[in-house]
This record gives structure tokens, C-alpha cells and sequence, in this order.
């Protein structure tokens, strides 16, 4: 070999790293791979003998950081060894997590009233690999149990709670409880709430899913999700599902993410406290009918949300009395509220799910899920209530 290699192979050569001191904030590793010391290391890395990254899609130090903290986030204050995979979307984590745990002829028993995507996932794709829905009032604890002696092909119960758009509440525990007692996986989808408002698995759930592009991420720039989950042995079959199928998070998302994660706390605190004053200040209107927020007494499920959440988060939906026309006339005279289809961003979004979220499904169906022509959901935001308040109130 050379002493000194030729001009063009300095170019094509990665340098001497200038890395001298620790960065004090997470880089993003940009590597589709990791350089290997010896054939052996390669070998050892591989089969697991060696911990260490050898191909991004299987693992990487920016992408497993993140994912590492939310799991602890999840699980914090327990005695539980959670573990945390990042995703490339929300969906991806549920669908990973589907075909982690279940296999054809398997049923998950859930409610109606899931995030819209998760419902067509089940339907559209699931069932075609035999995995399929029964889809129920997770409220009725007697028909989850008629259910379950019934059928002993359900394998898994996945909920939300709080659920879009009125906000209905699961009692998580007994739930949990009920499932662990006839060996049924459980899961839940924590998007609307994060870690800071509730910790499923603290409450006995096995599996939390998030898209993490919605609050956790809280900036409005990114789309990943995570998987979290504590028992030990389904962890090498979701990270086999998760390199083989390729639903893995890229670094950069999963930056954007830590970033996102510093402010979480604060940022809920104050989603929590805007999204109370706005469902009072909406109750006492004149031109407003019902107001769905967890923090409301006139809500349904305020003491179960009470028991089991740490605040009520940014979520609320409220119906205006003139229907779907001054809705629709609501919606198109904000200033200063932004009309977006997506929630858990820093700033208000407000949506209309009849003409938009829900225009595909069925009035009655539609009306029956509590989603009348005249209903608003506001995905609350951190900046001043006074300017909330005066956009929805001048709309109004
Ligand atoms: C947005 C959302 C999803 C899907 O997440 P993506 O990141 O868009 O794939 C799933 N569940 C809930 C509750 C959501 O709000």
C-alpha cells in the first residue's frame, strides 16, 4: 500500500473525524451503515454476540436514543424494562405491531370509534391476511366479556381512550386486568394524551402505539411513530417484523423528535390549561349546543378520565346549533386558528369532521359515534387564550 493515497481517492474517502469533544445535543448519524473493526466483530455484531449498529434499517444510534427515552417516558416510575421502536409513521406502528403479535385466524376485539386510519388498516388490509376486527362498545364490560367466552380466537384488545372526536373514556385498568386474567394481549393507542397525561402500561397494557407526529413531536414537521412494549419476549419478534418490513423511523425524524420531546411536558401543561378555559368559555355560549372535553363536569367520562389521566389534554369537539351551514361558516371565518387535518401541533387546528375526517362514513353511523353535521374539534395550541378565544368567539 501507498503512503499517501491519490488525489480522487481523498475525495471518495471519509476524513479524520474531528470529534475530539462530546456534542452536547444528540447528532444525527446520516449512515446507512457502520464500519466493522474486523471480519469477527462483523460476525459477532450480526448474530448478536456483540452489541453494536451494523445497518440502519436494523438499528441506529440517533433512531434508537430517541426511542429508548420514550420508552422509559412510558414506563417511568414503574419496575418495568420497557423497550421502544421508532416508525416511520403512527400507521406503521400499528400495522407492525399487528403483524408482530398476531397471526391469521386471530380477531382483535376494539371499539368503532378508532382513529379512521387504524379502522381501514383493519379492514382493508388485516382481514385480507386474516386477522380480523370485532368491532364493539369498549364501554359495555359485559359485552367484551360475552365476547372474549365466545370467542376464543381473539387474541388481542387494542382501545383509544380518550377517543376523536368526543372524547369517550375506556377504564384502562379493569380492562387490562380482565385481559391479563384470559391471557389477551393488550394495546393502546396514546397519541391523543402522551406519557405527561397517561401511562397505559403503569395501569397493566402491554403494547402503547403513538404517532409521535402528533404531539409528542409537537412541531408540525415530521411523521414517525413508536411502538413500546415491556414483555420480553415480543421484543425480538417486533424488531424482526420492523427490519423486515422496513417500517423503520430515518434519523432525522427521530431528531426532530427529541427536539420536539424537550417541551412536552410544558407544552401539555399549557395545551391542558388553554383546552380547559376554551371548553368553558365554549359551554357558556349561546350559539353552542354539547362541549366534549374531559375536563368539563358535564362530560360522561370526567371521573374516569379523572382516575386515570394527569390532567385533560388539548383535545376537545363542541357542536354549534346551526348545523352543518354555520358550521361550515364557523370554519371558513377564522383568522387566526389554522384548518389542518392533524392535531398535537403548538398552534390551534380546528376541524370539521362531517365535511372532512368523516365525510365518507355513513350520517347515521356518523351521527350514532356522537358526529353531528354541526360538530367542531379543535386540536387546542399553546398560544395565548385570548386570541383563541377571540378567533372562535368572533366566529362564533
Ligand atoms: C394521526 C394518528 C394516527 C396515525 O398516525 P400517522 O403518524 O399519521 O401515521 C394514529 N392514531 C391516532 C390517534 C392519530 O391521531
Amino acid at each position: 500500500m501507498k503512503e499517501q493515497i491519490s488525489f480522487d481517492s481523498l475525495c471518495v474517502k471519509e476524513y479524520q473525524r474531528n470529534e475530539s469533544t462530546k456534542p452536547h445535543q444528540l447528532p444525527i448519524y446520516a449512515t446507512s451503515s457502520f464500519e466493522f473493526e474486523s471480519l469477527d466483530q462483523g460476525i459477532d455484531i450480526f448474530t448478536g454476540k456483540e452489541s453494536g449498529h451494523s445497518y440502519s434499517r436494523y438499528g441506529n444510534p440517533t433512531v434508537d436514543t430517541v426511542a429508548n427515552k420514550l420508552a422509559k417516558m412510558e414506563s417511568f416510575g414503574t419496575e418495568l424494562e420497557a423497550y421502544g421502536f421508532l416508525t416511520s409513521s403512527g400507521m406503521s406502528a400499528i400495522s407492525t405491531l399487528m403483524l408482530s403479535t398476531l397471526r391469521q385466524g386471530d380477531k382483535v376485539l376494539t371499539q368503532s370509534n378508532l382513529y379512521g386510519g387504524t379502522t381501514e388498516l383493519f379492514n382493508k388490509v388485516l382481514t385480507q391476511l386474516g386477522i380480523e376486527p370485532v368491532f364493539i362498545n369498549m364501554k359495555d364490560h359485559d359485552t367484551i366479556q360475552q365476547n372474549i367466552e365466545k370467542d376464543p380466537t381473539i387474541k388481542m384488545i387494542y382501545i383509544e381512550t380518550p377517543a376523536n372526536p368526543t372524547m369517550a373514556c375506556i377504564n384502562i385498568k379493569w380492562l387490562a386486568n380482565y385481559a391479563k386474567s384470559k391471557n389477551i394481549l393488550t394495546a393502546i393507542d396514546n397519541t391523543f394524551c402522551t406519557p405527561i397525561i397517561q401511562q397505559p402500561l403503569s395501569l397493566g397494557i402491554d403494547f402503547v402505539v403513538h404517532s409521535t407526529t402528533k404531539y409528542i413531536n409537537g412541531h408540525g414537521n415530521s411523521i414517525a411513530g413508536i411502538i413500546i412494549g415491556h414483555k420480553a419476549d415480543y421484543r425480538k419478534k417486533i424488531w424482526n417484523t420492523l427490519k423486515l418490513i422496513g417500517s423503520t423511523c430515518n434519523p432525522w425524524d427521530a431528531w426532530l423528535i427529541n427536539n420536539g420531546v424537550k417541551t412536552l411536558a410544558l407544552r401539555m401543561e399549557r395545551h391542558s390549561s388553554n383546552a380547559q378555559s376554551l371548553a368553558e368559555k365554549l359551554e357558556a355560549h349561546p350559539n353552542v349546543g354539547i362541549v366534549n372535553y374531559n375536563g368539563l363536569t358535564s362530560h360522561p367520562d370526567h371521573e374516569l378520565a379523572k382516575s386515570q389521566m394527569k390532567g385533560f389534554g388539548g383535545m376537545l369537539s363542541f357542536e354549534i346549533n346551526a348545523g352543518m351551514e354555520g358550521a361550515l361558516q364557523l370554519m371558513n371565518n377564522l383568522k387566526f386558528c389554522s384548518l389542518a387535518p392533524t392535531l398535537g401541533d403548538v398552534d390551534t387546528l380546528v376541524l370539521h369532521p362531517a365535511s372532512s375526517s368523516h365525510l365518507n362514513v355513513n350520517k347515521e353511523i356518523r351521527e350514532a359515534n356522537g358526529i353531528g353535521d354541526g360538530l367542531i374539534r379543535v386540536s387546542v395550541g399553546i398560544e395565548s387564550i385570548e386570541d383563541i378565544w377571540s378567533d372562535i368567539n368572533q366566529s362564533l
